[in-house]
């Protein structure tokens, strides 16, 4: 009984070894052996230490030990595959971690309770991960004591899923729908079109990265200054740190996961009486796997459970414009006096594309802006097999006449890929009710529609199985 208390202990506050050290005595006590073999594969998981976990843990049958070992397993073949970072630029980041504030009030992580690890100070909302903290500055009047306890869990498991299979664990309560429907907004050009295909009072969330880096918001600005000044729509910017959290797990500054860019509208879901939550994901990423290989959206396993997830939390989970491909979402834009006020560069100087990356190639470049397609990025990415967003890059060299830039993949411009800037009827049922009614409407006054048998279901120009 005491050593558990002593293990726990030892545990709660980052020892990890002399957790272990306890763990190692009570593994052969058969009432104390599902918690000890907890703590020994958390500790060396927390620690990153995924050889030893994999050696320690390989043999037991229960649930965690198993969860933990096969992401023990995809970490580190993941790291061989060399995407490893340099040791200059993990020193970078060290710095950059070392440099962020800290809440006055210590917090420890706990694994059981996600809304546990939230804290708040004046405007600051404070949360505590496994290897540190990070924050939110959000609006006046926010209040995270009469914010739901399962819009907290979400948060955390969009924040860290990947790395922490508890975050995975069922909700403790649901959240009843709020009204209002928003949209993850990130001022480029996916998004822009989902906020146009959204109803009008659709509340735009701008995640604002709160260190420097290479990322301009100048353009971002331009575009939320026009949409705040003119009133035609409402955009909110939430100031954050949280894309370090994935910068312990060998990956460069970035959101832990695809629906980690909507955290902060999750977290104010109860403040602004939230409904739904859109996301500006085009056909490239929805239908089709990697933008070259169509699959049937609806039935993967990422569209069924997240869809749940966010239901539970009283949020519909929205892809307004999963019926339209990149072009399509450019051809939208392109309609709106908008675009005008927008660029998806983000090394613009905050009117222009620097002309020279691969954005300014696939986004630009079809409307109509200059690029140079012989720039270092462009011609890396257009060389790359399999070529990232195949089709959609396939597309466009073909309507801005360059098909030559790809001698060995000349068969693949037989085809007219005319078809890719038109609306792909079947993603509007991934829309509820009732916003699939304003969204559709809205979506077939921008497009035409694809011609059937759709062209879009034969896609896999790699001949992958
Ligand atoms: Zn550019």
């Amino acid at each position: 009984m005491f050593r558990r208390v002593l293990m726990r202990r030892a545990y709660n506050v980052g020892r990890y070894e002399a957790a272990r050290s306890h763990a190692r005595l009570l593994l052969n006590n058969p009432k104390e052996r599902t918690l000890a073999r907890s703590v020994m594969v958390r500790s060396y998981w927390n620690e990153q230490a995924f050889q030893a976990l994999i050696e320690t843990a390989s043999e037991w049958e229960d649930d965690l030990a198993r969860s933990y070992c096969s992401l023990a397993i995809e970490r580190l073949s993941a790291t061989d595959s060399g995407k490893k970072l340099t040791s200059s630029k993990q020193g970078r980041l060290e710095r950059l971690r070392g440099e962020q504030p800290k809440p006055k009030h210590a917090m420890e992580w706990n694994s059981t309770d996600m809304a546990a690890n939230f804290s708040q100070e004046g405007e600051r909302l404070w949360f505590r991960y496994p290897q540190g903290y990070v924050y939110w500055d959000m609006p006046k009047g926010f209040d995270l004591s009469s914010t739901h306890e399962v819009l907290l869990w979400l948060a955390a498991e969009t924040l860290l899923s990947p790395w922490e299979p508890s975050t995975r664990a069922p909700f403790p309560s649901i959240r009843a729908c709020g009204e209002r429907p928003s949209l993850s907004f990130s001022a480029g050009t996916d998004s822009t079109a989902a906020a146009l295909v959204m109803p009008d009072h659709t509340l735009l969330g701008y995640h604002r990265r709160s260190f420097d880096s290479m990322l301009d918001h100048r353009n971002a600005e331009r575009l939320i200054g026009h949409l705040n000044g003119s009133g035609e729509r409402e955009v909110i910017q939430i100031e954050s740190n949280h894309e370090l959290i994935r910068t312990h797990h060998d990956k460069p500054v970035g959101f832990s996961s695809d629906f980690a860019c909507a955290v902060h509208l999750i977290l104010l879901a109860d403040h602004c009486d939230l409904g739904a939550i859109g996301f500006g994901t085009p056909i490239d990423n929805t239908f089709l796997w990697k933008g070259r290989k169509f699959r049937a959206f609806e039935e993967t396993h990422y569209f069924t459970y997240w869809t749940k997830r966010f239901q539970e939390a009283g949020l519909n989970l929205l892809f307004p414009i999963s019926s339209v491909s990149e072009a399509g979402a450019l051809m939208i834009v392109k309609q709106s006096s908008w675009v005008d006020h927008l660029n998806s560069c983000m090394r613009g100087d905050g009117t222009k594309g620097c002309g020279r990356c691969w954005k300014c190639f696939h986004k630009n470049g079809p409307l109509g802006r200059t690029f140079d397609i012989k720039s270092h990025e462009i011609q890396t990415y257009l060389n790359k097999r399999p070529m990232p967003t195949a089709t959609h890059a396939l597309w466009a060299l073909q309507t801005m006449g360059h098909e030559d830039e790809l001698p060995d993949m000349a068969h693949l411009f037989e085809q007219d890929f005319s078809w890719w800037e038109k609306v792909y009827p079947p993603g509007f049922d991934l829309l509820p009710e009732p916003w699939r009614k304003q969204i559709e409407k809205r979506v077939r006054a921008f497009l035409p529609v694809m011609e059937k048998p759709y062209e879009l279901h034969e896609i896999n120009h790699f001949d992958e199985p």
